[in-house]
Formats: C-alpha cells, sequence, structure tokens
C-alpha cells in the first residue's frame, strides 16, 4: 500500500499517554501507539513525534500551584521529556530506531536539538521524538508540533487525540453535533473552533500545512490517515 504522505509529524498529547488512568502513563497505550508507528515506518513514511507533558505537569496553573508561570513551565518541558522517553522505551521495545531530541539541553539522556540532523534520521528510517517543547516558556507543545512539522518540511501535521475529529460543537455537550471531513483554516476561525492554540494553528495556517486531527487511540487509524483513508479531520 502506498502512503499519501512521505514526511509527518505526529504530535501526541500527554494526556493521552494516561488511558483510563487519572495520572502518569499507561503500558498499554504506550505499546499500540508503538504498534501504530511502527506499521507506517513499514510503510515508509518518514515519523517524527511531539509529545505533550500535561498527563505529569502543565505550568501554565500559576493560580493553583502557587509557581511562577515561566518557572511552571520548564518544570512542563522536563515533562515531555520523560513522556518522550518512555514512548522510545516502546517504540525501541517492537524494534523501531529512535532519537530523542530535547529543545533544552540534557546530554546523558537527549540529543539536542539539530534541524539538520533530525531531518538526517528521518530520512534514514529512525523516528524522531521531539522532547521539551520549543524549550521557551508561554508555548504549548501544539506550537513545538508545527514548528517542528514546519523546520523538518513534514507533509502533514497529524495530531492524534481522543476525539475522532473536529465537530460542529462539542458532542458530549451537543448530541446534534456533526464531524467535519475537511475544513479550510479560514472557516474554522470564522466559526471559533478550537483545532489548536492560536500560536500553533496560525505557524500551520501561514506556512500551508495542513493538520489532521484523529483519534489516536483506536489502533490502526495512524495507519489509515497516512494511506489516505477518510479518517477524522483534515484542516487545508
Ligand atoms: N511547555 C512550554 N513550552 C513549550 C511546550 C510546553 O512551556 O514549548 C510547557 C507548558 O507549561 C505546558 C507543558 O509544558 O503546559 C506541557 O505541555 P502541553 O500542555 O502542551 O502538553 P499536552 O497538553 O499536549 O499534554
Amino acid at each position: 500500500m502506498l502512503p499519501k504522505y512521505k514526511r509527518v509529524l505526529l504530535k501526541l498529547s500527554g494526556e493521552s499517554l494516561m488511558g483510563d488512568k487519572s495520572f502518569g502513563m499507561d503500558s498499554d497505550v504506550i505499546a499500540q501507539y508503538a504498534r501504530d508507528v511502527k506499521s507506517i515506518t513499514e510503510l515508509g513514511v518518514q515519523v517524527a513525534i511531539v509529545i505533550g507533558g500535561g498527563n505529569i505537569y502543565r505550568g501554565m496553573n500559576e493560580a493553583e500551584t502557587g509557581i511562577e508561570r515561566a518557572h511552571g513551565d520548564y518544570m512542563g518541558m522536563l515533562a515531555t521529556v520523560i513522556n518522550g522517553m518512555a514512548l522510545q522505551a516502546g517504540l525501541e521495545k517492537v524494534g523501531v530506531y529512535t532519537r530523542l531530541q530535547s529543545a533544552i539541553k540534557m546530554e546523558q539522556i537527549a540529543e539536542p536539538y539539530i534541524r539538520r540532523r533530525a531531518i538526517r534520521h528521518v530520512e534514514k528510517g529512525r523516528v524522531v521524538i521531539f522532547g521539551a517543547g520549543t524549550g521557551n516558556p508561554y508555548f504549548t507543545t501544539d506550537t513545538a508540533g508545527s514548528l517542528r512539522a514546519i523546520e523538518i518540511n513534514a507533509d502533514v501535521i497529524l495530531k492524534g487525540t481522543r476525539v475522532d475529529g473536529i465537530y460542529t460543537a462539542d458532542p458530549e455537550k451537543d448530541p446534534t453535533a456533526t464531524k467535519y471531513g475537511t475544513i479550510t483554516f479560514q472557516e474554522c476561525l470564522s466559526k471559533n473552533l478550537r483545532v489548536m492554540d492560536m500560536t500553533a494553528f496560525t505557524l500551520c495556517m501561514e506556512n500551508n500545512l495542513p493538520i489532521i486531527v484523529f483519534d489516536m487511540n483506536k489502533e490502526g487509524n495512524l495507519r489509515r490517515v497516512v494511506t489516505g483513508e477518510k479518517v477524522g479531520t483534515l484542516v487545508s
């Protein structure tokens, strides 16, 4: 089967790693993600991954934590490295070669982020996991995903979530809500649909990087997406 995309950036939220747990990560979820990623590398798709940290720490909530925003954000970035290491272990268990690159230097466990090196890794069939977000506070890992996707010339950003696409309204609150198969960036803006935070969304829009929002927790969906099946919602 021929993949529709040659190089993809997969954005996974930290929270999706929790599975049914309320904190941390679920080894079954990691194992499933690893199998899914492996299945697309076998099609020859070049894969880079940005993973969030919300299952461990979110820096934004200064009022709740009593920790200054920027300081907490750095803690959040470290959380993404922990998730990245977990995912790396899961991928290597199923025989996928990986490299972890961190936007904050921590040489004992990760390469520093070097754009050209990351591109070289994916060209060689290694899955590159980008940890520590953008390396800057006041950003999110969605923004890191958009930024890295553009930097490495990915064809698309695949936003794996727990919902299966973008809806006209919140499907949990409004039973009449319907899912979009495709939608334009402009429509998302005019209808006020939140696909990603504004910084991340704008980066994609200004650089013509399509986004596919899909349910990553359903095994096999990732492969369906990269082979062009109508799964999730395509924003372009
Ligand atoms: N973060 C940051 N800069 C970045 C990426 C992440 O400061 O470039 C921090 C921020 O505090 C964020 C936390 O890391 O709340 C975890 O990332 P995020 O909330 O994006 O994870 P997700 O929601 O995808 O699990």
